[in-house]
């Protein structure tokens, strides 16, 4: 009994040992995190308390079911906080959920679209996010994929031809607010203007917006153009963003929200649960909606907005450093991404940047600091002098 006690307690402190070094790589990775679209500056006031709680939202967050630890109120709340945001009165009733990632919401919306028109084809661009085309091959949906604007936005003529082509049958359109290379905006307003047009009238269509990381800035943007905001007064049928991009939770997630017809066409009861079958888990963390909810309510509007306008100037700011040394960038107005060309690798390394054919980008997020920004710009200027790159082509 002895001996298993103290090798427990050897165990138990190689634990520690390798846990307290996994937070210290952490916490240094976070210093230099220049590439990914995560608002590490939470400060989350969470209880301790909690942590090691289950805490599990079973089944539909309306619903309710015999199982008590759950948070679905505070899940509800976060729902409401986001309808408010992207005014989802104008679409009648809509209906949210606090899932696993950004992905689990487009895989979701697009699961109702299909479900709403069965033959549809999907429509998206060319610089959609991976988890499009992917949620389009779980659910054996025919794609087509429309090219883009250098900037990354979705060609408004291009997406014309394509609903030339597939006349007759609806069509699922997922179109980007915030692509992940180019942080671009599609022009919602032209491209339901187009739809309309064209005969696709609202039950010949369901439109997803993925607002992974911007339907979290452009709402808090003074002067962003109307027809690239995301708000459901423009008669689109859900939108979708991720809890650890610009909300800032210190674990994935995400949180979808969609027009109530649509879930309520998916919804089955199961008698064991009390409870309607209306998301893709049937478990999901209550840890997350904790962590949301207490960012949404403890930052507030006010907060996020001083945090966008910072972040957006910032952004303007490193691209214009950038060019005026000559060097291409990309930038597009009321985002905080910045493209150039991909450099060395041990820049790519220490700013963890991602790269994406020749380019890479930085996205100035609330955790970034001045500071980081200035060695950046010290760091990738000598790379850049001495490389053959900055001759003209
Ligand atoms: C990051 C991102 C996603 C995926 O979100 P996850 O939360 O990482 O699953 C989807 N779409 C866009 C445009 C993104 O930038």
């Amino acid at each position: 009994m002895n001996t298993m006690q103290s090798a427990d307690a050897v165990m138990d402190v190689g634990i520690a040992q390798c846990l307290s070094a996994t937070e210290k790589r952490l916490r240094a990775a976070h210093a230099t995190h220049l590439g990914y679209p995560y608002n590490l500056a939470t400060g989350l006031p969470l209880p301790s308390g909690i942590s090691d709680l289950l805490v599990n939202n079973l089944g539909d967050p309306y619903a309710g079911s015999h199982f008590a630890s759950e948070v679905c109120d505070l899940e509800r709340q976060v729902v409401g906080w986001l309808q408010d945001l992207w005014e989802a009165d104008a679409a009648g009733a809509t209906w949210g959920s606090v899932g696993a990632s950004g992905t689990e919401g487009n895989l979701w919306a697009i699961y109702l679209g299909r479900e709403a028109l069965p033959s549809a084809v999907l429509i998206h661009s060319d610089e959609a996010h991976y988890s499009i085309p992917k949620a389009a091959r779980l659910l054996r949906i025919q794609t087509m994929s429309v090219r883009c604007r250098d900037s990354g936005e979705i060609d408004v003529a291009a997406f014309e031809e394509t609903l030339e082509q597939v006349k007759g049958r609806p069509v699922i359109v997922v179109l980007t607010c915030g692509t992940t290379m180019k942080g671009a905006h599609d022009d919602i307003v032209a491209v339901m203007n187009c739809l309309d047009v064209h005969g696709f009238g609202p039950d010949q269509r369901f439109v997803h917006v993925d607002g992974a990381l911007n339907a979290m800035v452009l709402p808090f943007v003074d002067g962003a153009p109307q027809n690239i905001r995301p708000t459901f007064r423009h008669g689109i049928d859900s939108i979708s963003t991720s809890g650890h991009k610009m909300i800032g939770t210190p674990m994935p997630c995400g949180v979808l929200i969609a027009r109530k017809s649509h879930v309520d066409r998916v919804a089955s009861s199961i008698a064991y649960l009390r409870s309607d079958d209306t998301t893709l888990m049937g478990s999901r963390n209550g840890h997350a909606a904790i962590a949301i909810w207490a960012r949404l309510f403890g930052h507030g509007r006010a907060r996020y907005r001083d945090d966008v306008h910072r972040c957006v100037a910032k952004a303007q700011f490193l691209a214009a450093e950038l060019s005026r040394w000559n060097i291409p960038v990309i930038w597009n107005a009321h985002g905080m991404t910045v493209v150039f060309p991909e450099p060395e690798v041990r820049i790519v390394n220490r700013y963890q940047l991602a790269c994406y054919r020749g380019q890479a980008h930085a996205i100035i997020m609330p955790s970034v600091t001045d500071d980081l920004i200035d060695e950046f710009l010290n760091d990738y200027r000598s790379w850049w002098m001495s490389s053959d790159r900055r001759l003209p082509q």
